[in-house]
């Protein structure tokens, strides 16, 4: 049987009745095929799925004329090597990265964990950046909490394909003058599941990165938001693209600052330059008196950003308008920006052109 043949039957066969709208090609992991006997090792995060999979795979294989089906499972979270075309081994995985079509400076906005700001950073330092003049472009890459095209009014723009010398591309749409690309928009429907969502997204990354038209004029600055932690998606960004820099958002908290860490590690394991550490929730000013308290207790981070060989880029304080107008799809630099914490991301969007001027 032809290896092509079964693929396609396997693409054909999509898994709709789970709640998963793409086929068992996109969790396939391996294959043999001899003669008429096939075997299958299939990616499943759970075993409830086995029965229905291998039902799936046997009506997909058997009309091709395969006698024997075997079916294995791996619940692995898929690695580069894994993926369906993997490049071939290189002594330096860094060698083959491409820079980013359309793109002067890419500058990743990384978190340790959730929750710390990362989104609203990464928005409000493409809007401080369209506010001093430049082209600028924000791809969301956090498909677990896709909440920036959100906070850039971007969340029902419609994304337009077209087809173009350098094959199919996808445009990015405009809000607030900044070009919008959401990794949400590839992905199977928002009901599927993250845990089956990760496999097709690793998948997909790698074109995504490298197939969207940001317009006609080249992107000073793409933003790219990327998911908390310290996973896959990060080392697999950091192994296809040529990054310009990354930027830590943290809160002041020792929790958050032990992702810190974590983070500047990896960055350097996959040769990205860290920028330096956006501190977020700093402080409070209390309206009534105008003084600041630090709610999370003393700062450590500009004494870890030291002890790491980076910066503090700047402090933003906690201002409930923030969140309000991140609710409405406005960034608070462009909607009050004599605001503290329009301020301080206008300062820290400057710290960063500083920063990539001397890497
Ligand atoms: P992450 O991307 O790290 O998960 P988000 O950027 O989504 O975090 O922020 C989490 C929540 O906190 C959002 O509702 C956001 O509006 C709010 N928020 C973030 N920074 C501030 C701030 N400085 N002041 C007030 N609210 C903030």
């Amino acid at each position: 049987m032809a290896l092509q043949g079964v693929i396609d039957a396997l693409k054909k066969q999509t898994l709709e009745e789970i709640g998963i709208s793409f086929s068992l090609a996109d969790i396939l992991r391996d294959i043999k095929i001899e003669g008429t006997d096939v075997k299958l090792v299939l990616f499943s995060p759970s075993e409830k799925y086995y029965d229905f999979l291998k039902q799936k795979a046997e009506e997909a294989l058997k009309p091709l004329g395969a006698t024997k089906i075997e079916v294995e499972f791996t619940d692995q979270p898929p690695a580069q090597r894994q993926q369906a075309a993997p490049p071939p081994p290189q002594e330096n995985p860094f060698e083959q990265r491409k820079r980013i079509p359309g793109v002067k400076k890419a500058i990743a906005v990384a978190s340790g964990k959730g929750g710390v700001g990362k989104s609203t950073v990464a928005v409000n330092l493409a809007a401080a950046l369209k506010k001093m003049g430049y082209n600028v472009g924000y791809l969301d890459a956090d498909m677990y909490g896709p909440s920036g095209p959100t906070m850039l009014g971007a969340k029902d723009k419609q994304v337009i394909g077209k087809q173009t010398e350098r094959g199919d591309v996808l445009i990015a749409p405009e809000s607030h003058g900044i070009k919008v690309m959401s990794i949400g928009l590839l992905l199977p429907s928002e009901d599927t599941p993250v845990i089956w969502r990760g496999p097709v997204l690793f998948k997909a990354l790698n074109q995504f990165l490298f197939d969207i038209d940001w317009g006609d004029e080249e992107l000073d600055f793409l933003i790219i938001d990327l998911p908390p932690g310290t996973g896959d998606v990060q080392i697999t960004l950091g192994q296809v693209a040529e990054l310009d820099g990354a930027v830590i958002v943290t809160t002041p908290q020792d929790v958050a600052l032990i992702d810190v860490k974590k983070g500047i590690q990896m960055f350097k394991e996959v040769e990205i330059p860290v920028l330096g550490i956006v501190e977020n929730m700093s402080y409070f000013v209390c309206p009534d008196n105008g003084k600041a308290y630090e709610i999370f207790g003393k700062s450590k981070t500009e004494e870890i950003a030291k002890q790491y060989g980076t910066k503090l880029l700047g402090k933003i304080p906690i201002e409930p308008k923030v969140a309000e107008f991140a609710d409405l799809g406005i960034p608070i630099v462009l909607a009050k920006e004599d605001s503290d914490s329009a301020k301080a991301f206008l300062k820290i969007a400057e710290n960063v052109i500083k920063e990539l001027s001397t890497q």
